[in-house]
């Protein structure tokens, strides 16, 4: 298995005491390389091509939003009560060298077949077509999915995001994409507010809501049967996951009550409905996480459940 990285993507700084901080990246790099029999190929993410991003965003407003990278000290890029999702002056190449993970490994997932896992800051989730957002700026799993189909005429695309946030960049780019399924579990009401379950799109977009203090065994049955249910009958070709940790009992941010073996849980059913429709393929991209300890152990058995080789 490949994880993409870049030691770029740890200069992105976001200010004193900020959630979304380097360490995240640190402590997953170092679980991932304590841990041997993973496996792991690591390569470095190249800068994404704006030709690439645009498939997502128009080229106008990504170079809007890097003509507001300060020379020192932070600059938001949202009014308030969202003023947290931050440029620094080392922004552009992190925020470039994430979406150039998931294009570098959607091509090592095509021509190598091996599964990829994008260990990548800034996330990209909350990214919108045209507005960036908890601390998200390019959609990095939206340009992976518009490249699939771009490139590799990829037909049908299945993300499958299990972060405790809902995804309401994803959802808005493919919002009215039959060819592209996007289902999120997220605790409900929380940041951003979007993803209540009547959001349909045009029957491709799938929203299980999570009460606060949902555990592990609810969790998986609520996942079993309001993602991976319509996910089965889609028949993806390929499944990319937004693969967040703040679900975790230990996440500072969010209310949910995973332990770290469930992301092993929920992995492996993923793998599964990958193995019957998607010839085993799939990547994913790191999104939240917010607790280091949980990041360090949650990543291990996420990873251990894709490793099989495909
Ligand atoms: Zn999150």
């Amino acid at each position: 298995m490949i994880v993409y990285s870049h030691e770029d993507c740890l200069k992105k700084f976001n200010g004193h005491g900020h959630p979304e901080r380097k360490e995240r990246l640190e402590s997953i790099i170092n679980s991932i390389k304590s841990t041997p029999e993973l496996n792991i190929n690591f390569k470095d993410s190249p800068i994404a091509e704006m030709s690439n991003i645009s498939l997502v965003h128009p080229q106008n407003h990504i170079e809007e939003l890097f003509s507001n990278i300060p020379s020192e000290g932070l600059q938001g890029v949202e009014k308030e009560p969202y003023a947290d999702t931050m440029l620094c002056p080392d922004s552009k190449n992190a925020i470039l060298r994430s979406c150039g993970a998931g294009i570098a490994a959607a091509d090592d997932l095509m021509n190598k077949n091996e599964r990829v896992f994008c260990a990548v800051r800034p996330p990209g989730h909350h990214a919108e077509t045209i507005r960036a957002n908890g601390f998200c700026f390019i959609n990095n799993i939206a340009v992976a999915a518009r490249y699939l189909q771009q490139k590799y005429k990829i037909n049908k695309v299945a993300i499958i995001d299990f972060d405790v946030h809902h995804g309401n960049g994803t959802q808005e780019i493919f919002y009215k994409d039959p060819s592209v399924v996007y289902a999120s579990s997220h605790e409900f009401p929380l940041f951003p507010g979007t993803g209540a379950e009547d959001e349909k799109g045009v029957g491709n977009i799938f929203n299980a809501t999570l009460k606060a203090g949902t555990k592990g065994k609810e969790f998986i049955k609520i996942f079993e049967n309001k993602i991976l249910k319509p996910v089965d009958k889609f028949k993806p070709e390929i499944i990319l996951i937004s693969a967040g940790f703040d679900a975790h009992i230990n996440d500072p941010l969010a209310n949910i009550n995973l332990e770290s073996k469930d992301f092993f849980e929920i992995t492996k059913m993923i793998v599964e409905i990958a193995n019957i429709h998607s010839k085993g393929r799939i990547i994913s991209f790191l999104e939240g996480g917010y607790d280091l300890n949980a990041l360090s152990e949650s990543i291990r058995e996420h990873l251990t459940a894709l490793k099989p080789h495909i």
